[in-house]
């Protein structure tokens, strides 16, 4: 029998995940079936029990859904427990669901592998205080970054996140008016406003020279922050695509036990939107 994996989601038409695990599926000789499933918050708890009963394997969650898959598991990985966020379930032999979080991992590698950046000693501006800031923290405080400062437009969420970070490194917060003056090795923006085709209120002069802006949001164009990288001159203006796909190897390596080669699909994928 085919193996059952899918991603729950609302709104969950636009999403690639089918598309992706399908690429590794095949090129790792796997025989399994993903699909995307609308599922609103009201119903999740109901529809992953169905999906687990009727024999699934995996999950991936995404918007708006992660902190009630964290709730659903009934094992977490630490990096899980840590973001208090998980976007991808597996049921274990004995019948349990764990939960782990990619997302950071997988922004990690595509910084660190596919772009071939260093974030020790780097300083670094995180944008945005909501879920993906929540799952990403950790893993790149893990790579010794000089100094990690979180920004949001409601200051007192981005302080609070601080705090609870701060034993994993130098990490502050605040709200965009504290930027002005500073400057920062690496940018991340992980706000939802690129999604609306807009920006932060950010600061003149916020990227050193030679630095790197990335925008956890990804399209067919360049999002507005990725412009905006462009026009502050950095060395490297880079969107979210290859954090989606590293983040979905990861998923595939915990359900299947193989780690798929992420480069033909990456390619793939950048081909495709320069062709448009
Ligand atoms: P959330 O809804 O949890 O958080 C949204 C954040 O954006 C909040 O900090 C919010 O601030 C801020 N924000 C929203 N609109 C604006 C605005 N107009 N100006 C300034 N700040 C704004 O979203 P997520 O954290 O889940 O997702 C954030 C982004 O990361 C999205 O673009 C998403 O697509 C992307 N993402 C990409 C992934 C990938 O694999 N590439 C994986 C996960 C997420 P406030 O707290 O004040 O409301």
């Amino acid at each position: 029998m085919t193996d059952c994996y899918a991603v729950f989601g609302q709104p969950i038409s636009h999403s690639k995940s089918p598309r992706i695990h399908g690429f590794f599926a095949a090129q790792t000789g796997q025989d399994l079936s993903y699909t995307a499933q609308e599922v609103a918050p009201e119903h999740f708890t109901a529809r992953v029990g169905d999906f687990f009963a009727a024999g699934g394997l995996g999950l991936n969650c995404t918007v708006p859904l992660k902190e009630l898959a964290f709730d659903y598991a009934q094992v977490k990985t630490p990096r899980a427990e840590r973001a208090k966020a998980v976007n991808t379930l597996k049921r274990l032999p004995d019948g349990a669901v764990l939960g782990d979080n990619t997302d950071g991992g997988g922004l990690v590698t595509d910084l660190l592998d596919n772009h071939h950046l260093t974030l020790a000693g780097q300083r670094i501006l995180l944008l945005g205080a909501g879920g993906a800031s929540r799952g990403i923290l950790a893993p790149l405080l893990e790579q010794c970054p000089h100094s990690l400062r979180i920004a949001n437009r409601t200051a007192a969420k981005a302080e609070q996140l601080a705090a609870e970070f701060a034993d994993l490194g130098a990490v502050s917060g605040g709200g965009f008016a504290d930027l002005a003056g500073q400057c920062f090795d690496l940018i991340l923006n992980a706000t939802s406003a690129s999604l609306s085709g807009q920006l932060p209120p950010l600061p003149a002069g916020l990227l050193s020279p030679g630095g790197v802006c990335y925008d956890l949001a990804y399209g067919n164009q360049p999002t507005a922050f990725v412009r905006w990288g462009q026009a502050q001159g950095a060395a490297h203006s880079l969107d979210g695509l290859g954090m989606l796909i590293e983040q979905a190897a990861e998923a595939f390596r915990l359900w299947r036990g193989i780690h798929p080669d992420s480069a033909p699909l990456i390619a793939l994928f950048d081909h495709e939107r320069t062709s448009l």
